[in-house]
């Protein structure tokens, strides 16, 4: 089968800073992979490529076999419009640190927006999806509050709602509880291990280590730009073969 995700020496400067220096991945349905490495190490921005929020250099991306950016015709490259480009990216949700829920709507409008103003989708069956993944994560009696009612997991939870009502094939998760107050972390894991349950192939960039190693398909560790290693939980967390692995858990969980 087609990996969900591919990349093949990957590269991303900003000015002459070369934040991504060259990433192979491939990711494979229903895997899980959690991305760990030192701040400033390439994360964000290798999540940030796979949802086209960056504009790669050079190498080349797939996501569900697609050429990301580009059409090839012939032996030609052409970068597709915006139009396809934004089409391409629903195939991704992306779950950031910090929730961006619009504050002005409840909870059930902010899962329901994408739906309706994208997807087109009846205003009725939209309300009953989101009703229905409010409930999946937790939040069937929030519906009608407003972020600012919200502690900062629930809000959190409403934004991964939001995510899973566009149908991704793909959800990213960039540190989604690092700006969460620690009482709070548990119940957005806890939704996050229950989705990769169902199956979502999910790419999680998270400092949760005991979490990583639970529920990580795969573990890939980054480091300057690099990969580093990658491989099962119990190996990279457990036995990691690099010294740099080795310092940074150490780090982690001193
Ligand atoms: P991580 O998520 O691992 O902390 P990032 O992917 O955010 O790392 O950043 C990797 C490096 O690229 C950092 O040195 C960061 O300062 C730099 N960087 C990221 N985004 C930008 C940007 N838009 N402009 C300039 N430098 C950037
Ligand atoms: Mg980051």
């Amino acid at each position: 089968m087609n990996p969900i995700v591919k990349t093949v020496d990957l590269r991303k400067s900003f000015g002459a800073f070369e934040a991504l220096k060259g990433i192979d991945v491939e990711i494979e349905r229903g895997d899980v992979l959690c991305v760990i490495g030192p701040s400033g190490s390439g994360k964000s921005t290798f999540l940030r490529c796979i949802n086209q929020l960056e504009v790669i250099d050079s190498g080349a991306l797939w996501v569900n076999g697609e050429l990301v950016g580009y059409r090839r015709k012939g032996n030609k490259l052409h970068e597709l419009s915006e139009r396809e480009i934004a089409r391409q990216r629903l195939s991704t949700g992306m779950v950031f640190q910090r929730f961006n829920l619009f504050p002005h709507k409840t909870a059930l409008e902010n899962v329901m927006e994408g739906p309706v103003q994208v997807l087109k989708q009846v205003r009725k069956q939209a309300e009953a999806d989101a009703r229905a993944l409010l409930a999946r994560v937790g939040l069937a009696h929030k519906c009608d509050a407003y972020p600012v009612e919200l502690s900062g997991g629930q809000q959190q939870r409403v934004a991964i709602a939001r995510a899973l009502a566009m149908s991704p094939s793909l959800m990213l998760f960039d540190e989604p509880t690092s700006a969460l107050d620690p009482e709070l972390v548990g119940e957005v894991l806890g939704v996050m291990r229950d989705l990769a349950r169902t199956g979502m192939t999910m790419v999680i960039v998270t400092h949760e280590l005991g979490f990583a190693r639970e529920v990580a398909s795969r573990v890939l560790f980054m480091d300057q730009g690099q990969v580093v290693e990658s491989g099962s939980p119990e190996q990279v967390l457990g036995n990691p073969t690099h010294l740099r692995t080795r310092d940074f858990i150490s780090a982690v969980l001193s």
